[in-house]
């Protein structure tokens, strides 16, 4: 059975990998890509959502490949600074910034107006769109609080600077498995459930 994961995020297709191979052992799901295609479709993240980002990614490849295509549109939510990075995470320090880039800026708004120590929150909205053109959608969120000072090496993002309260740890120190048991990406395909099982 083909998915296509329609993301260019390396860290994100490593966990929906995971995610299918552990949850769902028996399955013969192949998970291709942007990557696997010889021409990558070139999509601009202008919706003002999560949703409507999740949705144009996904609708794209489907319309293209026509065969059941998912998209994953997440972020990083701090209340404290209205919000940002938000829909913007991904390109917080400019259109081409880095993991590193994006998190040094962060830490540099925060700590500029003594907000270090905020709490946060990471989102996922989750589109799945059928082979018969039916659209699933789930969305969902991770709390915790963003530290100053990064640990850890595990997962990709903001992951050093945010702190699970619950754990004692950031999320770049807990294993992937762990991660795929409380992330906001992991909860949001879990809320597909039933569907993904059906088609699994
Ligand atoms: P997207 O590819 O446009 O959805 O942007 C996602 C961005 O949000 C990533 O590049 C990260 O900066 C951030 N992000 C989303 N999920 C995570 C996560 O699980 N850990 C760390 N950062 C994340």
């Amino acid at each position: 059975m083909n998915l296509f994961l329609a993301s260019t995020n390396p860290g994100k297709k490593k966990e929906c990998e995971h995610f299918f191979s552990y949850f769902y052992p028996q399955s013969s799901l192949h998970l291709q890509s942007p990557q696997d295609l010889s021409e990558p479709i070139e999509i601009v993240e202008d919706a003002l959502s999560f949703e409507g980002n999740a949705l144009k990614k996904a609708l794209s490849y489907w319309k293209r490949l026509e065969i059941p295509c998912l998209a994953d549109d997440s972020g990083l939510v701090v209340p404290a600074l209205n919000g940002q990075p938000g829909i913007y995470s991904a390109r917080y320090a400019g259109p081409e910034a880095s993991d590193k880039e994006n998190n040094q800026k962060l830490i540099e708004q925060l700590r500029s107006k003594n907000l270090l120590g905020s709490p946060a929150f990471y989102v996922c909205a989750m589109v799945l769109i059928w082979k018969d053109g039916s659209i699933l959608s789930s969305k969902e969120t991770c709390e915790g609080v963003i530290h100053e000072n990064p640990q850890g090496s595990e997962g990709f993002g903001y992951d050093p600077h945010f702190y699970l309260p619950d754990q004692g740890k950031t999320m770049a120190e807990i294993t992937r498995e762990k991660k795929n048991t409380l992330s906001h990406r992991a909860k949001a395909l879990e809320a597909l459930g039933q569907k993904i099982r059906q088609f699994l």
